[in-house]
């Protein structure tokens, strides 16, 4: 609880306001936005408001300032969470995470990087270079993920269009010795479309210009270019070989190709444009140009007896077939880039016995509640991935805290909150849940439309609370009879249309392009299609749908984080035009009520505001207290608190644990801190 500032900047630490009402958190977080003080806590959470400008905060000077600190000893940052869960780590050897959240630009990648540094700057203290060279790759992974993985979008200009949880592993010194990065569902449907006044993926404008006959016409900027050099020596510094970048930008260059392709139908079949064209995907794929076009224009299917037949397709299936083949495309080079990068830094050759304890810290950025104007699969994956995380920072908040009564032998009490669990169930639960119902469509064979789907979801949804559609709530005209369906979020109502959700989650891709690809002589491509070798007959079985496995892999990501120490970081955004001076108040407010810091408040305060070792607590108030100053003659650094508690006279207000003194209200140490301030 840092009271190092001064009262004009507001409020440190969100647990000190007088009363926890929205108008005193809001006036308390715009103050201290307005004062250049952009973190401000709530316990060990930091929350963090985006000053759109570039802070003097974090120099050599401010690292040295957090290092090996304790939270309350400086002002709120990001440098002292990363400093705790660093602490953790090595003094306690606890693995520990640091999960960033908030809405697309409110500062998480940022923040990520800002920890991300401050950890490689105080660590290998004596500079050996196998640690150096981990953490050298380990910085630049975030270049290369930010080229391929960010995009320009109206909210963002830098925007994160997957989800990022990375592990950094430590030695037994503490020193870096490797990682993992796991990534998640990445909006691959950006290759093919984007809104207006959005752009693909930075890399399409970065492809490097001796592709000159595709690429021409997209490099755009000087920053463009800049950042393609950026990423070139990242590439290079990570130990991606020659040949593996170039194959990097062969696929890119082949993707705007595939996008550029035209095809013609004399009635009968169907024809690709121009044999330039396939001639360039052929080389640039190391595929045969014949291959190419049969792959496009032709469907394997599975004929009797075991062999297989080929059969033209018409030209609405060709272009229709397209777009899926050039998000895989991309979908995968992503995917290949991230697990090239994981080989390369993963802890090799480590023997606990010799070394001691493997201990991680986990940093996730991931995507927050995203509520547009036309919610599709998409935001209905991403919404369903925050009530996950919501339910792990309820349960571990509260496990925590519990954790903590129970250790130094207080009685705690328990409080109400939402508890999100019923609308994590609406979503994922076996059968009756809406990714169960999806699937369910998507394996029936026959036309099941998108419609059929959700009068499926109306008939079996209909008498859960947090879900309606216009069907089921007939009056209510803002939505649409055969589209839509609702469901109310922890952080709000969000209406999706079902549109695209069947295909979305079949995630259908022929398997003729698989085995092209698989067939490839470039090793690159051919690693990212291993599933290319499948004969017609063995992939009829029905793969996972893109649904059940993105749930797998969130439920896998929670899995992970709850075995954690967790430090959170709660990003806001302070308003929609990028300025460093306006606060929006009701943007804000909104971001305040959904990311529950309201309720955080009051889960902290509801035990315990404020807990303190006594012999920490007798150093910052001895001062105040005439049988501490300036040292005390009581048999225990307890005793001497006590002396000072009963002095300022709000004894009803602590209880004494084991080791640690905690206050109910934070009202007692705010008397405390005054009277220290006047001294
Ligand atoms: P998305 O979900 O779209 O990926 P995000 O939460 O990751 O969004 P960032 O990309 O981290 O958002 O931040 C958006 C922009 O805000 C940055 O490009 C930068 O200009 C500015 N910004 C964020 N944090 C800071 C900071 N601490 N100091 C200065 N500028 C910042
Ligand atoms: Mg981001």
């Amino acid at each position: 609880m840092a009271e190092l500032e001064g009262l004009e900047f507001g409020k440190s630490d969100f647990v000190l306001l007088d009363e926890v009402t929205m108008e005193q958190f809001m006036e308390n977080l715009k103050l201290r936005f307005e004062k250049g003080r952009i973190y401000t806590y709530i316990g060990e959470v930091v929350v963090s408001v985006n000053p759109y400008r570039q802070m003097d905060i974090y120099g050599k000077d401010n690292i040295e300032a957090y290092r090996g600190r304790e939270l309350y000893e400086n002002p709120p940052h990001l440098y002292a969470v990363s400093d705790a869960a660093y602490k953790a780590m090595k003094r306690r050897a606890k693995d520990t995470c640091i999960v960033i959240s908030g809405e697309s630009g409110a500062g998480k990648t940022e923040a990520s990087k800002y920890i991300m540094q401050y950890i490689a700057a105080i660590t290998n203290p004596s500079q050996r270079a196998e640690v150096e060279s981990v953490k050298n790759v380990l910085l630049k992974s975030n270049c290369v993920l930010e080229a391929f993985g960010n995009a320009k979008t109206n909210r963002n200009d830098n925007s994160s269009r997957f989800g990022k949880y990375m592990d950094i592993n430590f030695n037994f010194n503490g020193d870096p010795t490797g990682g993992h990065i796991n990534n998640y569902l990445l909006e691959k449907s950006r290759v093919v479309q984007q809104q207006g006044g959005e752009r693909n993926f930075h890399s399409f404008y970065q492809v490097n210009r001796s592709l000159h006959f595709c690429c021409k016409t997209v490099i755009t900027s000087n920053n463009d270019r800049s950042s393609h050099k950026a990423v070139l020596s990242a590439l290079e510094v990570i130990g991606f070989s020659k040949e593996e970048i170039n194959s990097v930008y062969q696929i890119l260059a082949t993707i705007l190709l595939l996008g550029n392709m035209q095809f013609e139908s004399d009635g009968e079949s169907v024809n690709i444009v121009g044999q330039e064209v396939v001639n360039h995907i052929s080389e640039l794929t190391a595929t045969e140009p014949d291959s190419v076009n049969k792959s496009l224009l032709y469907r394997t299917v599975d004929a009797c007896f075991g062999r297989d037949a080929f059969a033209k397709v018409c030209l609405q299936h060709t272009v229709r077939s397209l777009p899926s083949l050039l998000q895989a495309l991309y979908e995968r080079l992503f995917g290949w880039i991230v697990s090239r990068i994981n080989s390369i830094i993963e802890v090799k050759d480590y023997d606990p016995v010799l070394h001691g304890k493997n201990t991680v810290i986990g940093v996730l950025d991931i995507y927050g509640f995203e509520i547009f104007d036309n919610n599709s699969f998409e935001q209905f994956c991403i919404n369903y991935c925050n009530e996950k995380l919501q339910q792990l920072f309820i349960e571990l908040i509260l496990r925590q805290e519990q954790d903590e009564y129970q250790r130094e032998g207080i009685t705690w009490q328990h409080i109400e909150y939402f508890n999100n669990q019923i609308i994590v169930d609406l979503v994922e639960q076996a059968h009756k849940g809406i990714i169960s119902i999806l699937d369910e469509a998507c394996l029936t064979v026959g036309k099941v439309t998108d419609t059929v789907c959700l009068d499926s979801m109306d008939t079996k949804l209909a008498q859960h609370p947090h879900y309606t559609s216009r069907k089921l709530s007939p009056t209510d005209k803002s939505m649409d009879f055969q589209k839509h369906f609702r469901i109310r979020h922890y952080a709000g109502d969000v209406t999706y249309s079902v549109e695209g959700f069947l295909d979305k989650n079949k995630d259908l891709l022929f398997q003729d392009f698989k085995r092209l690809m698989y067939n490839s002589a470039n090793p690159v491509l051919k690693e990212m299609w291993p599933d290319g070798h499948l004969s017609i007959t063995e992939v009829t079985k029905r793969p996972l749908t893109a649904a059940t496995l993105f749930k797998n892999s969130i439920v896998a990501l929670v899995d992970k984080l709850a075995c954690k120490e967790p430090y959170y970081v709660r990003c806001i955004k302070p308003n929609e035009m990028k300025s460093p001076v306006l606060f929006d108040d009701a943007r804000c407010q909104h971001q305040v009520a959904y990311l529950g810091l309201l309720e955080n408040v009051r889960v902290r305060r509801a035990g315990f505001a404020y807990r303190q070792l006594y012999a920490r607590f007798l150093q910052r108030y001895k001062m105040t207290c005439e049988y501490t100053w300036p040292n005390h003659l009581m048999a225990s650094d307890r005793e001497a608190v006590e002396a000072i508690v009963i002095q300022h006279g709000f004894q009803d207000d602590v209880a004494y644990g084991q080791t640690k003194l905690f206050v109910r209200t934070p009202r007692s140490l705010f008397t405390l801190e005054q009277e220290r301030n006047n001294l």
